[in-house]
């Protein structure tokens, strides 16, 4: 079986300097726990192994002691979350990745102009808890599928859309017309970061060789899983494969040319795990 890898996968230089302000903040804790506001980034190999190292993840605030070291993540957080801390006194590492952290600025500086927001994302997703949580409650409206559209109430005044970051341009594309069609006015700003779109490009390119892909990477990696259906959307059947189990699964009979990638949270540690186990089979 022929193993080829896409020209361009796993970490993105957002997700490195997110994990290195991790370790900035491991090396001040002297043996103290650590709290990191969300997971640092979407990998439970990543996740895992700061687990063994004394950091505790939470999902809320509250769930830190006062004065305690913590770090937000990469998808960053909202303004409440910011005063929260404050009030609990933490002392902060900020590893928002600085191309969200463009799209907050640009979302701050349309409220300050009185302008609608639209954010086009994962109503979940904490990149988009976070932007939209930049501008007071009932600034942005939040767009995840052409459905909401919809629901969008009339705007007569100035309006920006903004979309989170690891979204596909094909996807986004398609809402933004239809945004168009509902606000003329509207501005689409450019928020998919390169380090997405090259690796969708990348995908596309290694669908063509292939006769299935494989994509290191977690469930709850919105890239990754993208990734997956990019491939399956170009024709070539793809997996996500977080671990062993995952690997199991997969029926390679049939195969002769399989393709690797990865998401951008994905640890080059779990890319060359990934590929010694195809080897193998
Ligand atoms: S995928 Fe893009 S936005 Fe997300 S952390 Fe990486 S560089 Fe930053």
């Amino acid at each position: 079986m022929n193993i080829k890898i896409a020209q361009c996968c796993g970490m993105c230089s957002g997700v490195r300097r997110a994990l290195k302000i991790t370790e900035e903040a491991l090396a001040e804790c002297n043996g103290k726990t650590l709290y990191v506001y969300h997971e640092i980034v979407h990998n439970t190999m990543v996740i895992n192994e700061l687990k063994n190292r004394n950091v505790v993840f939470v999902h809320s605030i509250d769930d830190i002691p006062d004065g305690s070291l913590t770090v937000f993540s990469a998808h960053g957080v909202s303004r409440s979350i910011e005063e929260q801390a404050a009030a609990k006194k933490l002392r902060v590492f900020d590893a928002t990745c600085l191309l969200v952290r463009k799209n907050h600025n640009a979302a701050e500086e349309a409220h300050s102009r009185n302008k609608r927001i639209v954010f086009i994302g994962k109503k979940s997703h904490p990149e988009c808890i976070g932007t939209v949580g930049r501008v007071p409650a009932g600034y942005a409206y939040v767009v995840e599928n052409e459905n909401d559209i919809k629901s969008l109430p009339d705007c007569g005044g100035e309006i920006i859309s903004i979309a989170q970051t690891t979204l596909a341009e094909s996807d986004v594309g398609k809402i933004k017309c239809l945004l168009s069609a509902k606000y003329p006015q509207i501005k689409h700003l450019d928020g998919i970061c390169f380090a997405t779109s090259t690796r969708q490009n990348a995908i596309r390119e290694l669908a063509k060789e292939c006769g299935l892909i494989l994509v290191a990477g977690s469930p709850a990696s919105s890239n990754s899983c993208r990734l997956v259906q990019i491939a399956r959307e170009c024709g070539c059947p793809a997996e996500l494969v977080d671990n062993e189990d995952d690997l199991k699964e997969i029926d390679f009979s049939g195969i002769s040319t399989v393709g690797i990638s990865a998401g951008a949270s994905t640890p080059q540690k779990q890319i060359d795990w990934l590929l010694a186990a195809v080897r193998l089979k």
